[in-house]
């Protein structure tokens, strides 16, 4: 049969199927692991003979076939995970498809001499195993999966179990996409009811050539136990600090926007504040204005307290990525929906300051001066290394602050989400890789390097 014709029915099929009551038979969707990573190793084999051009017509397939889907993405989201605002998801899933690179991020580096040519190149890794969060699930299955497919792999997808729905039908929609692209199936797969117990399993499948995996402390420890390379994007606790020299308004707004962007699930929003003594009360009264509620009675503050951090310490899913108005109505506050995050003043040893909340509660730590604001910032950011912002018209300060804290993102005079390229230059990723140093990662991180020398030839200067 033509390929077309086979194309033609598959796509028939899917129609059919989306029409009738009975559930969408999902492509690239299988029952285990092992089934899952096979397929994915057949359709990379098949793939890796393609051409550059073919890759190129399925990330813009990719860009163009999923654009129609943001909405409805976005809000089955929110619905599945309770986590995060509909109207910002949406925001989050345009920026993927707009600015996260292609095949064109893979720059090949040529040295030329009296010995002849060499060229390090970019190769495909083969079937990546890419472990993705409850908190941006959708978003960084996008992003991961056309920064991997760009390099030339295949990927099997180890999603959350309380994003498996949306996880699924989006693995189901880029497969059909990459299929009418380039009549390859199975290039992105993953099963259809996710575990740790999967999860691991896929982390030590021989078949799995590099893990990519975003999530939080526990999956990177397991993750590099695997034995194989990893790509490991990890917490943070990003702080704001806030200078005397900043411009208060701006730095208001920025972090009101960033902080509560997505009720603040995104591991490089702002999770506290540290500003000087001297325009702290200002800084406050402009984050008012900008949408956030200064809540000042301890015994509230203590109720929130015991309301969101469990026993263990950890904070309670119930509340992570809650809308500020929800938590609020729980300890008896009525606000409406245009609150976007809730503010008060603490100390640095704070919970709220020192754990990763990732929910739109905002603490603002008040210092003497900027030698205090920079250490408690470092105190609060741990070492993990991974993002955080500053509010300043001192170039010297911003310098040190950047020296010392090593930070995967740092972004000055701006929301957090400029790190991300959303209202700050550069490209988009849901994967920032801190604890092994990619930073924000890009096709080129999802490539091997090789090196391919040519002796006594093509040194023609
Ligand atoms: P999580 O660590 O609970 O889960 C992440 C993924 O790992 C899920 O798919 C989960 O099923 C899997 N997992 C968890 N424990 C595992 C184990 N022991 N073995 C195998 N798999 C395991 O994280 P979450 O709550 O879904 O996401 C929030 C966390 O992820 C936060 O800490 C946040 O900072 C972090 N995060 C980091 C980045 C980044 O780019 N650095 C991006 C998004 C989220």
């Amino acid at each position: 049969m033509e390929e077309k014709v086979i194309k033609d029915m598959i796509i028939k099929i899917l129609q059919e199927s989306q029409k009738s009551d009975t559930p969408l038979k999902e492509f690239g969707v299988f029952e285990t692991v092992e089934e899952a990573v096979k397929a994915a190793k057949f359709a990379q084999e098949t793939y890796e003979n393609q051409t550059l051009e073919t890759r190129r017509k399925v990330i813009e397939a990719l860009r163009c076939g999923m654009r129609p889907f943001i909405e409805e993405i976005a809000c089955k989201t929110v619905e599945e995970t309770g986590m995060g605002r509909c109207e910002d998801k949406i925001q989050k899933l345009q920026l993927v498809l707009d600015k996260t690179p292609g095949v064109e991020d893979l720059k090949t580096e040529a040295l030329t001499g009296d010995n002849g040519m060499t060229l390090y190149e970019l190769s495909p890794y083969g079937v990546i195993g890419a472990i993705t969060p409850s908190t941006n699930p959708a978003e960084t299955l996008m992003c991961n999966a056309i920064g991997m497919l760009a390099a030339g792999n295949a990927v099997y997808f180890s999603v959350h179990p309380g994003a498996k729905k949306i996880s699924r039908w989006v693995v189901s929609k880029l497969n059909e996409i990459v299929y009418e692209s380039c009549g390859i199936q199975n290039l992105i797969v993953t099963i259809t009811e996710p575990s740790i117990e999967a999860a691991q399993e896929m982390m030590t499948h021989p078949d799995i050539s590099l893990l990519v995996i975003t999530g939080g402390p526990g999956v990177v420890r397991q993750g590099m136990k695997s034995g194989k390379k990893v790509i490991a994007a990890g917490a943070g606790n990003p702080p704001a600090l806030v200078d005397e020299t900043a411009n208060i308004e701006k730095a208001a707004k920025d972090i009101v926007i960033g902080a509560s962007f997505d009720n603040n699930i995104l591991c490089t929003a702002e999770k506290s504040v540290v500003a000087v003594e001297q325009v702290t009360d200002y800084l406050i009264l402009q984050m008012e204005k900008q949408g956030a509620y200064l809540v000042q009675d301890e015994a509230i503050i203590q109720k929130m307290v015991d309301m969101t951090i469990m026993e263990n310490g950890a904070p309670s899913r119930k509340f992570i990525g809650k809308n500020a108005n929800y938590i609020l109505a729980e300890v008896g506050i009525q606000v409406d929906f245009d609150v976007r995050v809730i503010i008060l003043r603490a100390d640095k040893i704070h919970p709220f300051v020192t754990k990763e909340m990732l929910m739109p509660i905002l603490p603002v730590v008040t210092v003497t001066d900027f030698d205090e604001a920079l250490a408690t910032a470092l105190q609060i950011e741990n070492r993990l290394h991974h993002t955080a912002t500053m509010h300043s018209q001192n170039v010297g300060r911003m310098n040190l602050a950047a020296k010392k804290f090593q930070t995967s993102i740092f972004v000055k005079n701006g929301s957090s989400f400029a790190g991300l390229g959303f209202g700050g230059e550069g490209p988009t990723t849901f994967t920032i890789a801190t604890p092994t140093g990619e930073c924000t990662t890009t096709a080129r991180d999802f490539a091997r390097k090789r090196r391919c020398v040519l002796t006594d030839g093509f040194s023609i200067r």
